[in-house]
């Protein structure tokens, strides 16, 4: 009898609940999220037209169903950085031929019922699903019915379907209800977010911070710092100008950007920006013309520093010969 017992007991605790339900997530990109790519966007857990993301933070936009994973720029796409199923599970649909471009609202037309571009669809059972969006033209290689481990390639991130910017746009649904795996039973509050979530490792939290920073010649053209193509390493002594710029993603009314250059006959210019607005995605630069004189040629230094009250939320340094 007491050996029975025994046997029943350990029957039901391996047939608990909460041991059906686990259902745990690994990260859906190969990416180093402290340093070439970043969260952008959460699920917007807020049901009136503002938009929340689950620290009751600015991180989302008014009906986001899913995790935006974002590379720092266009030109990183050419790294094929991969796409990875998240968890077990058996591919349950595939897309592939969109081309990686930017969207614009008047492409809407052309790409309705396709928004989620090149992707995929994975079922985990148990009602469990996760999709993945926005992947670069001909890289996707499972095919529809496929079994995958977790952590399998599906493909690299790209800029198909409707992406402002080249990201993997990640959703985990559950009997067809968008899960927030960061806060899956949608009940955190402000005070403890992220208190439950999905991941088996979860991803820091970043409120805000620098995507990029670097040296140019004139002030540069957002799109240009979008592309990835202002990056100077060099500069000739009769430039007309040396500038330093900081790209940022989640900034907030009141954050500032401090800005330096440090050549070798001393500081060149600093200047601490105060960013007004709160928004998805913005740069900022500060830069000094050349007088008669060519510039000292040397080394220079340069420093970003993002900070949010006391906080540093991010801080860059890098350095241009002059020649
Ligand atoms: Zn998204």
């Amino acid at each position: 009898m007491k050996r029975t017992g025994t046997a029943l007991c350990l029957a039901l605790a391996f047939a608990s609940p909460a041991l059906a339900e686990a259902f745990l997530l690994s990260p859906p990109i190969d990416c180093d999220l402290t340093g070439d790519c970043y969260i952008q966007q959460y699920v917007d857990s807020d049901p009136s037209p503002e938009a929340s993301d689950f620290t009751c933070s600015t991180l989302s936009y008014d009906g986001h169903k899913g995790t935006d994973f974002a590379l720092s720029s266009r030109s990183d796409m050419a790294r094929n950085i991969r796409v990875l199923a998240s968890a077990a599970g058996r591919v349950k649909g595939v897309r592939d031929g969109m081309d990686d471009v930017q969207y614009f609202t008047a492409q809407s037309g052309k790409i309705a019922g396709r928004e989620c571009g090149n992707g995929v669809v994975i079922d985990h059972g148990n009602g469990w699903e996760t999709q993945y969006c926005h992947l670069k033209k001909g890289s996707v290689i499972v095919k529809p019915g496929q079994k995958l481990w977790q952590g399998q390639e599906l493909g690299f991130v790209g800029h198909s379907g409707k992406a402002a910017f080249p990201h993997l746009h990640f959703s985990v649904r559950k009997d067809g209800k968008v899960v927030d795996p960061f806060d899956p039973d949608g009940v955190t509050t402000c005070a403890t977010p992220g208190d439950s979530n999905l991941w088996q490792d979860r991803p820091e939290y970043r409120p805000g911070g620098l995507i990029d920073a670097g040296f140019a010649q004139a002030i540069p053209k957002f799109d240009d710092i979008k592309a990835g193509t202002v990056d100077l390493q060099t500069l000739p002594a009769d430039a007309p100008a040396l500038v330093i710029w900081g790209y940022l993603f989640g900034s907030q009314p009141g954050d500032v950007m401090k800005l330096s250059i440090t050549g070798p006959q001393g500081l060149v210019i600093a200047d601490d920006v105060t960013l007004t607005k709160t928004q998805a995605q913005s740069f900022r630069a500060i830069g000094k013309k050349r007088r008669t004189k060519p510039w000292p040629t040397g080394r220079y230094d340069g420093v970003v520093i993002l900070t949010r009250g006391a906080d540093v939320l991010s801080r860059q340094a890098m350095t241009l010969a002059v020649r």
